[in-house]
C-alpha cells in the first residue's frame, strides 16, 4: 500500500483497470489479512490509480491482495472487443467512417459513428458483418510500437494529430487488417464476443448516429 486517504488509496501496483475512454472501471476487493475492502471504482489520477473502497480502514504499508470481479471485467472485456468489431463492420460499408464517442456497460454498450445514414437495412448489414467476425474466431492481437513506427502504418497514420506527443508507446489491437490504438482491455479471440444484437439506433445530429448493442449470455 502505496498511500491511503479516508476510502481512496494508492497500491505500489495494481491490476485493476480504471475508468478510461468510454470504459468503466474494474470492482473488485482489496484483502488486508481478515479484513476485506470493496473496491467500488478505479480512477487515473497523476500517473496513479486511485483505487474507491466502502469503507477507510487501510494505512500507507499495509499488505493487500487484489481480487477483481472478473465476471464484470470479462463482460466489459468482451463489449469493448465488440464495439472494434462493430467499427470493422461500420466500416464495411463506409470506409471513411469514424468513431466518434461511446460508452462501454455490463448490459447494453453504444458506439457513435460519423455516418449520414442508417437505414434498417444498413443496420442489418452491419449486424450480420459483425456476427460474421466473431463466428470467424479471429484472434486479437495486442502490440507496442514507438510512436514514429506505429504511425508509418497506414491504418493509424490519421492518429498521428490525435494522440498527444506525450504518449512515446502505442498500444496497437489488431483483428485481421483492423488496428487501432487503444489501451482497452479485450478478449484474446473474436468468437469470445459472443453474438452481437443492434439492439437501437439513434441520430445524434448531423453526420453523426449512434448504435447500441448488447451480447448473447
Ligand atoms: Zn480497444
Amino acid at each position: 500500500m502505496a498511500k491511503a486517504e479516508g476510502n481512496s488509496v494508492e497500491l505500489d501496483r495494481t491490476a485493476f483497470y480504471p475508468e478510461s475512454g468510454g470504459q468503466p472501471s474494474d470492482k473488485g476487493k482489496l484483502v488486508c489479512g481478515s479484513q476485506e475492502f470493496n473496491v467500488l471504482k478505479c480512477k487515473k489520477q497523476a500517473g496513479t490509480v486511485v483505487h474507491e473502497l466502502d469503507k477507510p480502514g487501510l494505512k500507507a504499508g499495509d499488505k493487500v491482495k487484489g481480487e477483481i470481479d472478473w465476471q464484470w471485467r470479462y463482460r466489459l472485456m468482451r463489449m469493448h472487443t465488440g464495439a472494434h468489431i462493430i467499427t470493422m463492420a461500420v466500416q464495411s460499408i463506409s470506409q471513411n467512417a469514424l468513431v466518434t464517442g461511446g460508452q462501454i456497460g455490463f448490459e447494453e454498450s453504444r458506439d457513435d459513428y460519423s455516418l449520414e445514414e442508417l437505414t434498417p437495412e444498413l443496420v442489418k448489414q452491419i449486424e450480420e458483418k459483425s456476427n460474421e467476425i466473431v463466428n470467424a474466431g479471429i484472434e486479437v492481437q495486442i502490440r507496442q510500437l514507438p510512436r514514429e513506427e506505429a504511425f508509418k502504418l497506414p491504418q493509424l497514420f490519421k492518429l498521428r494529430d490525435v494522440l498527444p506527443p506525450s504518449i512515446p508507446i502505442i498500444r496497437i489491437i489488431q483483428i485481421a487488417e483492423d488496428m487501432n490504438a487503444c489501451g482497452g482491455t479485450h478478449v484474446k479471440n473474436t468468437k469470445e464476443v459472443g453474438k452481437i444484437t443492434i439492439t437501437e439506433t439513434k441520430s445524434k445530429g448531423a453526420g453523426n448516429r449512434r448504435i447500441y448493442y448488447k451480447l448473447e449470455g
